[in-house]
């Protein structure tokens, strides 16, 4: 077993795991909370909490909390309409020129205020043989398509042989590939040479999900490093989280330390209308506020629950 499939083993994934960091009663509404949207911390992660303080960035995005149990009215299960805009199982298609395919639905760790929290950790299988080849079809068909943006769930959680037949699959009808993937932030040990090797070989964009500049402890900056050192395009994006990253001065020392090493902040995003994260969200009013603040040409987008694609929420 390597090294990440052994932190794997070792993640907070149960209220008995949690309870070695954290005081969890027998009555806690946690064990309702993980019930209904599943709970991993890796060791990576777990080793960056302050355990004593669950307003910590890091705590606050990873531990579950009662607050989950509150599901507002407009908040949804589809919140981006992932179903609404997908022409064939697992692929959603929101844009003329790229379609988005979610290859997993597993994460190594979950996030407390993940946007796909319906499907992400349940038990949905990801795409079949058929499946897959009915997606070759679909993109040889569609020539205006140019780039396949790999999603989940957590892509890099595939093992090589899954990554490179992908990887394959989408280069052999001649469209560029984007990963889109977490794993930098929680799971650093998952890039190995051979990942980084497969990673360049393919040419593979890759847009990281760091939130916080605590985030980027010396393992994260290494990975980071070793994929500028093959010439990965690298980007950043970032989600707006209350009591998280909602300050122009944080999202300002994130940016900086990733720019310091060449990685450009791709977007900030909304949070989506997912149930269960509404502790998490920030206004639009406010949002605009903090990225107008940082004085850069960045996105600040919301995803449309129609499906219909993302906004500048700057432009509006
Ligand atoms: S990595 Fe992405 S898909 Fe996985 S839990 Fe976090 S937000 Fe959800």
């Amino acid at each position: 077993m390597e090294k990440w499939q052994e932190e794997l083993t070792a993640s907070i994934r149960s209220i008995e795991d949690l309870r070695k960091f954290f005081p969890v009663s027998e009555s806690s509404p946690l064990f309702e909370v993980v019930a209904r949207a599943r709970m991993s911390i890796t060791p990576h992660t777990a080793k960056l909490i302050d355990w004593n303080n669950p307003n910590d960035p890091l705590f606050l995005m990873s531990v579950p909390n009662e607050q989950e149990l509150m599901i507002a009215d407009d908040e949804l299960d589809d919140p981006i309409g992932d179903k609404m805009c997908s022409p064939i199982p697992f692929v959603a298609r929101k844009y003329e020129d790229r379609v988005l395919i979610q290859v997993s639905f597993v994460c190594p760790q979950y996030c407390r205020y993940c946007f796909r929290r319906d499907r992400t950790g349940c038990a949905t299988p990801g795409p079949t043989a058929e499946d897959r080849e009915r997606i070759r079809e679909y993109l040889i068909t569609h020539s205006e398509i140019k780039e396949v943006i790999l999603s989940g769930g957590e892509p890099l959680l595939l093992s090589d042989t899954q990554l490179y037949e992908w990887f394959e699959l989408i280069r052999s009808v001649g469209k560029n590939i984007r990963v889109h993937t977490r794993v930098p932030a929680n799971l650093p040990s998952r890039f190995t040479s051979e990942l980084i090797e497969l990673l360049s070989r393919f040419e593979v964009r890759v847009i990281t999900h760091f939130n916080h500049p605590r985030e980027l402890a010396p393992e994260n900056f290494e990975v980071l490093k070793k994929l500028l050192s093959v010439d990965l395009r690298v980007e950043n994006q970032s989600v707006l989280l209350r009591g998280v990253n909602d300050s122009t001065e944080i999202l300002r020392e994130l940016i900086e330390k990733l720019g310091e090493i060449g990685i450009e902040q791709h977007a900030i995003h909304q949070l989506d209308v997912a149930k269960g994260i509404g502790h998490f969200r920030v206004s639009i009013e406010k949002g605009r506020e903090i990225v107008r603040g940082l004085g850069l040409a960045v996105p600040y987008y919301l995803d449309n629950p129609d499906g219909s694609g993302k906004r500048n929420l700057l432009k509006e």
